[in-house]
């Protein structure tokens, strides 16, 4: 899996930072999951290398307008272009009248079907928000000024690497019988041979994990979410200068979402959601706001907009 940063300016968009969204490709099949859509973000995937044709989930973490105001532009346009056969939005209650209300009243008819899940109940009770065989996708609550959702996205343990060089050495005919090996199946021969998939097969591979946590201030449910992810998103509006702003607005420093990492025991942090006072004139500047987190944590990063990341 990788992510690409569309939007990492917190409250207002700049000329070099769009305010928040991001884009999840799935490693497994050719989905792209949105994460917060912002105003803009329908221009930010055209000048990236995502296809909005691809977006089958959007997940919103909270109803300020920095994180929802792409969101009935960009169904707009999936709706006029024709590509999309079904969006699945996840976020807080409201934002399904939020939608249908700018939809209704801008005379705009999808066509294709949007189907809305609230994740408040699913978050506080702690349950799986969306499952497949691949895939699995939690939420969270986070402290912010209005409520606010974090989301992990786990894979599940791959099957190890097939050792085709095994199977030709044993003379077994290319084909569908390879991935019915692969996926650790018995597979009778017509020669009358019965294989164990399993011998085939190296350990199994651990599942990538993602966790995206805005906008908050520091929490320990955005701790337990991220418990050994692989990649952290932790907002990080503020520098560890401007606390006492953090705690006023219910936003992150530097040094919380450093500490979130470090008590989670993620491999990787990439700090986004910028205050727009931070600068490259300013007195703090952006690349001070990331000395600071790894100071803390050093594998950490600081998100742009457009920049790619793998989850591993
Ligand atoms: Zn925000
Ligand atoms: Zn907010």
């Amino acid at each position: 899996m990788n992510i690409t940063f569309l939007g990492t300016s917190s409250g207002v968009p700049t000329l070099t930072r769009n305010v928040s969204s991001l884009a999840l490709k799935l490693s497994q099949t050719a989905e792209v999951w949105l994460f917060d859509c912002g105003e803009g973000t329908q221009h930010q995937i055209m000048k990236s290398n995502i296809k909005s044709s691809q977006i089958k989930k959007i997940f919103i973490t909270h109803m300020h307008g920095d994180h929802i105001y792409g969101l009935p532009g960009l169904l707009a346009t999936l709706g006029l272009s024709g590509n999309s056969n079904g969006i699945e939005i996840y976020g807080p209650s409201e934002l399904r009248s939020f939608v249908i209300a700018a939809l209704k009243n801008s005379y705009c008819k999808l066509s294709f079907p949007l189907r809305f899940i609230e994740v408040e109940g699913i978050a506080s009770l702690n349950k799986v928000l969306f499952e497949s065989d691949k895939i699995e996708v939690r939420c969270a609550p986070l402290k912010h000024r209005l409520p606010a959702y974090g989301y992990r996205v786990s894979e599940k343990d791959k099957p190890g690497i097939f050792d085709i060089k095994k199977a030709k050495d044993l003379q077994i005919p290319p084909g569908p019988i390879y991935s019915e090996l692969q996926s650790g199946k018995t597979v009778e021969l017509k020669d009358g041979r019965s294989l164990n998939g399993k011998e085939f097969c190296g350990p199994p591979r651990k599942g990538e994990s993602f966790v995206y946590c805005t906008d908050t201030v520091f929490s320990e449910s955005a701790v337990n979410l991220s418990k050994n992810a692989d990649l952290l998103v932790h907002e990080s509006t503020f520098s560890k200068e401007d606390e006492k702003m953090a705690y006023e607005k219910l936003h992150s420093t530097t040094i919380m979402a450093a500490k979130t990492a470090l008590l989670s025991n993620a491999k990787k942090l990439i700090i986004t959601h910028f205050s727009p006072r931070y600068t490259q004139r300013s007195p703090i500047k952006p690349s001070d706001l990331l000395k600071e987190a790894q100071k803390i944590f050093p594998n950490t990063y600081l998100a742009k907009d457009f920049l790619t990341a793998e989850i591993k």
